[in-house]
């Protein structure tokens, strides 16, 4: 090995950068020129929240340099002065005791060089014994898109893990695909203004009272008197502050889709002219839409025909503003990407999108999901090109300065198809970065099995306490949110700079440097040595972009970043500057990004959920966020007092009145919930919130997915989280 632990010190306080308050930039100066220079340490700074996709700015105040405070940035434009509690507590789990500080060998303190020394010795060694398919990563959507970016390049072409996939897929990988086969290329073509520029909002699968509260607050700004539909089996928070709510059996989205289709097209409520310059596939739709007749939908979904009609005309009035709003309620299920595209296809056929208040629009899940959707390396190559492609990958290699031959062939397997190498044996190591696979991902008492199996489980996480941290062989302690620098790029394509106002506790390292290090111990770092800051990642993310519909060559450095609020991308270089358009939408010029220019129409026949309710197991589990002040798995807002004070704090089911009569259980007794695969406790919320027939866990608790069935969707292998069958009983 190159280094002692002696030189180690020195390498740590060159990669370890300063915090915020400690640079300032000479004028003008944008990008790599920064001078470090001390300046005022009692002041505030800005930078956007680390927890969902919204992209929060956010004020931070801080004392002898260090971030103490925060509050909501007034003049950010996606949150405009407001924030969510978890916002309002990001700073919290920053100070939570179980923090990791120094790395772990087999659950003992050890220092970096020993720690770093064992993983590529050991990863290196099943690689040669096993073969490169044995090694696996699992990462995140929650840390900066440059970390993204080094990660798989590191993974993939570095050290030729075949094996990359991320927890974005369990949200936002629909979407991803949805846009990608319709559009030409994964964009969404909102802007958030469009929450406040429409007439008709309509909601499907999505509840953002709870799960995007902020941009709720945007529907609310909204002086238009705008009609908002909602479409949930569940009476959610949205619903009922909705002038609307179509309350339609579960998993009968699609059905209802392809219904409304069908009465738009032959009632002429459609826009002739856009199809015929913009669409592909509109007759073959056509004629597919019109077995979706008005009796068929109404017994598939539960409405009535006067309802249906209600909501086609509603949405088919051609001089109102129509916009399609989805999140997981779509994403996760069993025919999601297809789902989502019906939504893309009612406003194509409407000739709604690309014109303010419009759209067909995916709320994103994570705060940087969107960042790992250009440049995670995944499935595709950065900026949605394909491994498959020589050109592509000839393209990616003159950026890097590698041999073509050094980028691989193919995209990686997804998620479920590593969690099943990892089952069955064929994966033998396993690095997780920023995830809480054991809790999060569906049978997870099969998965913490399988882990424990591992022959080298590896997690790199601000927490040495998770379910899955205290499986590691190996634990490398990361800097969170607040205690490095990069970006995120949210919902609407704007990407936003996070800088760090706190220094990481003892020894833990951003995930960045963490890289850094392995490319280092594992011998592979001369290929990164231009990867040697967050900025400069950046620089290399922007050649990526160059000439690419996600075009950022235009933005000139983190410091230009900071002053305009964000950046939308595009934003080429010979874009007028971003200052003389802070929001931005997509398609105004009916162009789309396949080879015609136009959107395609995609769609296929509904299917039954594989697991359909039965005498045994007669109710449908639907799962979701529980509250805004949780966040998945609770690593972090459950470190927050504050927090925990704002949502029930026993796991709880919703169930329908006339079921818990029948079942004989009272409001607050303790029930089971059984399903094929697992069991979970719970308390009774005896509610007409749900439907009878069906039954309601928030997702944060650890049994819940224990419950769901390992469904997926062909496309985009999303996991159907939202549609299992289980039996409820009291105890
Ligand atoms: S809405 Fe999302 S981005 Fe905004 S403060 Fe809350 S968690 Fe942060």
């Amino acid at each position: 090995m190159k280094f002692s632990l002696d030189d180690l010190v020195p390498i740590f306080r060159q990669f370890e950068g300063p915090l915020t308050s400690e640079l300032v930039r000479k004028p003008g100066d944008f990008g790599l020129g920064q001078v470090p220079v001390r300046f005022k340490p009692d002041a505030t700074t800005t930078t956007v929240c680390g927890f969902c996709s919204t992209g929060c700015g956010l004020k931070v105040h801080l004392r002898d340099g260090s971030a103490v405070n925060l509050s909501p940035d007034t003049e950010y434009p996606v949150n405009l002065g407001m924030a969510c509690p978890k916002g309002w507590e990001a700073l919290t789990p920053l100070d939570a005791p179980d923090r990791g500080t120094v790395p772990l060998l087999s659950g003992q303190p050890a220092s970096w060089h020993d720690a770093m020394s064992s993983f590529a010795s050991r990863l290196r060694e099943i690689q040669r014994v096993h073969g490169p398919e044995s090694v696996a990563v699992l990462s995140t959507g929650q840390i900066v898109t440059e970390e993204m970016c080094f990660l798989g390049a590191l993974a993939r072409i570095g050290l030729g893990i075949p094996n990359i996939d991320s927890n974005t897929r369990q949200c936002m990988a629909t979407s991803h695909v949805a846009y990608k086969q319709s559009f030409g290329f994964d964009a969404p073509p909102f802007t958030y203004a469009d929450f406040e520029q429409s007439d008709v909002l309509v909601f499907i699968g999505a509840n953002p009272c709870i799960a995007h509260p902020i941009l709720w607050q945007r529907v609310l700004r909204n002086r238009r008197s705008p009609e908002i539909l909602v479409v949930d089996p569940r009476r959610t928070e949205t619903a009922m502050a909705a002038s609307r709510h179509y309350s339609i059996a579960p998993k009968s989205d699609l059905t209802l889709l392809y219904g409304l289709a069908n009465i738009l097209i032959s009632s002429g409520w459609i826009d002739r002219e856009f199809i015929a310059q913009s669409v592909s596939g509109f007759p073959e739709f056509a004629e597919f839409v019109r077995a979706f007749t008005t009796d068929r939908v109404c017994a598939a979904t539960g409405l009535d025909a006067e309802a249906l009609w209600q909501f086609a005309q509603l949405v088919g009035d051609r001089s109102k503003r129509v916009s399609w709003w989805w999140t997981m309620g779509v994403n996760q299920s069993h025919e999601s990407t297809r789902t989502a595209q019906a939504i893309i296809a009612l406003a194509l056929i409407t000739g709604q999108i690309g014109k303010p208040g419009t759209g067909a629009n995916s709320i994103t899940g994570q705060c940087n999901a969107m960042g790992s959707r250009l440049f995670a390396h995944a499935t595709g190559l950065p900026c949605n090109r394909d491994y498959g492609s020589p050109a592509d990958r000839a393209e990616i290699a003159s950026i890097y300065g590698v041999p073509a031959e050094s980028i691989p062939q193919s995209g990686s397997p997804a998620y479920d198809q590593i969690i099943d190498g990892v089952k069955t044996g064929r994966i033998k190591a396993l690095w997780v970065i920023a995830t809480n696979s054991a809790h999060s991902w569906g049978t997870s008492e099969d998965l913490q099995r399988a882990l424990a199996g591992l022959e080298l489980l590896v997690v790199q996480d601000m927490y040495p306490t998770t379910e899955t941290a205290r499986l590691a062989h190996i634990y490398f302690p990361a800097a969170g949110w607040g205690e490095k620098d990069g970006t995120f790029i949210n919902s609407e394509r704007r990407i936003g700079l996070v800088k760090k106002v706190r220094r990481a506790p003892g020894e833990a390292l951003s995930d960045f440097n963490i890289l850094r290090l392995v490319s280092e111990y594992c011998g592979v770092a001369d290929q990164f040595r231009e990867w040697s800051s967050p900025e400069a990642v950046f620089r290399i993310m922007q050649r990526l972009s160059k000439g690419r519909p996600c075009d950022i060559t235009g933005i000139a450095g983190y410091a230009q970043l900071d002053t305009d609020g964000g950046i939308q991308w595009p934003y080429a270089k010979d874009d007028k500057p971003a200052s003389h358009h802070r929001e931005r939408r997509l398609f105004g010029d009916g162009h789309f990004f396949h080879p015609d220019g136009k959107a395609r129409i995609l769609f296929s026949s509904p299917r039954e959920p594989s697991e359909p309710t039965d005498a045994g197991f007669p109710f449908v589990l639907l799962t979701g966020r529980g509250s805004s002040a949780q966040w998945h798995t609770g690593s972090r807002t459950g470190k927050s007092a504050i927090l925990a004070k704002m949502h029930p704090s026993r796991p709880y089911v919703e169930i329908h009145p006339e079921d818990a009569h029948v079942l004989g259980i009272l409001h607050g007794g303790a029930v089971e919930i059984v399903s094929r695969r697992g069991m979970a406790t719970a308390c009774a919320c005896v509610t007409t919130i749900v439907q009878p027939g069906s039954v309601f866990m928030p997702m944060h608790d650890a049994q819940v997915n224990t419950l769901t069935a390992p469904e997926y969707d062909p496309h985009s292998r999303q996991p159907s989280y939202k549609y299992c069958a289980v039996q409820v009983r009291p105890v």
